[in-house]
């Protein structure tokens, strides 16, 4: 049996490439491994209609009315291989064998490396985070530390004060030039030359001299990894972004690869829950209408695919 499309990932942008195939009557499988990006937050923000719910809730509901469908099956599972081409591509799973489909859709996300300091990860999502639009606002305008990993850290620097008062923790792993620091000074920005021995409470840094900075949340800029070998194993082209490798595609959501689709956070250089769903429902759509308008034996391209009727 072959489905016609499969799709790899099943939180946001997943679910809602799911949803479009399934509503367009498409026998459809969805392989996920449960390991949703945000699961470290108890709480979403900026997502229209659902600011503030928890994020299983929002990717549960969400699973529930797509499962309705009957031509909708799910498997959870990871995929670990993938081969074949356009019509006729193999999953192979870690638990449940080998899968087939005429399409994929791969939704993988990405997983994101902290840098190394002691007590930063136990608080990820909770008092540390990466996005200011996402947490942000619930720190009440108290003060903000920006641990920096690299000159990117400018970018967080520059834009959180606005969310209150904020101190770019050097950390030994960047030096702002001259040009920087009048960027840094120009938004009130303070800089702390110091380096951290380890978080402790809330957010509070403990410092190598001794001293203790006390904030109301930190911010990090991570290094997100999406689950290459797939993507690799289908041939997709990466595009080379400064911060990590992510697949790109076409306005379709179509990859280097006939026939494979990518949406979501692997996709892109930066995301939200708002972005994902709205790439997968781009992607569900494409996928759907690539199974319409196929080339034809005769070397003609195919018709163009036009995202609605
Ligand atoms: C701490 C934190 C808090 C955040 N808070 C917010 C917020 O408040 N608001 C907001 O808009 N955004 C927030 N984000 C960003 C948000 O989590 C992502 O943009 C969003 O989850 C992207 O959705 P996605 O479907 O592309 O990927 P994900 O949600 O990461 O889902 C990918 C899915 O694919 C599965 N998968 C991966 N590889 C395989 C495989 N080989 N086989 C099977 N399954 C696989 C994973 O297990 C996972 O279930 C936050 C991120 C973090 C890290």
């Amino acid at each position: 049996m072959i489905y016609d499309a499969i799709v790899v990932g099943g939180s946001y942008a997943g679910l809602s490439a799911a949803l479009q195939l399934a509503r367009a009557r498409q026998r459809i499988l969805v392989i996920d491994a449960g390991e949703r990006r945000n699961r470290f937050a108890s709480a979403a923000h900026g997502f229209l209609g659902q600011d503030g719910r928890a994020p299983d809730a929002i990717a549960t509901e969400a699973r529930e009315q797509l499962l309705r469908y009957p031509n909708v099956e799910w498997l959870q599972d990871r995929a670990e291989r993938a081969e074949g081409s356009q019509d006729d591509f193999s999953i192979i799973t870690s638990a449940h064998g080998t899968v087939r489909g005429r399409r994929i859709v791969l939704a993988l996300g990405v997983t994101d490396d902290l840098p190394d300091v002691e007590g930063l990860r136990e608080r990820w999502g909770q008092s540390v985070f990466h996005c200011p639009y996402c947490h942000g606002y619930e720190l009440d305008q108290g003060a903000i530390g920006v641990i920096a990993t690299s000159h990117h850290s400018m970018h967080q620097a520059l834009l959180l004060p606005d969310w209150g008062d904020t101190t770019l923790v050097l950390n030994g792993c960047f030096e702002p030039d001259d040009e920087q620091r009048a960027q840094l000074a120009e938004r009130g920005t303070a800089i702390e030359a110091g380096r951290i021995k380890r978080v402790e409470g809330r957010a509070d840094l403990m410092m190598e001299d001794g001293r203790t900075l006390r904030f109301a949340g930190l911010f990090v800029l991570p290094r997100p990894r999406i689950a290459v070998p797939l993507a690799n194993q289908l041939g997709c082209d990466l595009a080379d972004d400064e911060l990590y490798p992510f697949i790109k595609t076409a306005f379709t959501q179509e990859t280097s690869v006939p026939g494979v689709f990518a949406c979501g956070d692997a996709a892109r250089s930066a995301g939200s829950v708002a972005v994902a769903v709205g790439d997968g429902n781009v992607a569900g759509a494409a996928t759907h209408q690539s199974l319409v308008f196929r080339p034809r034996e005769t070397g003609r391209a195919a018709e163009p695919v036009s995202l609605r009727a």
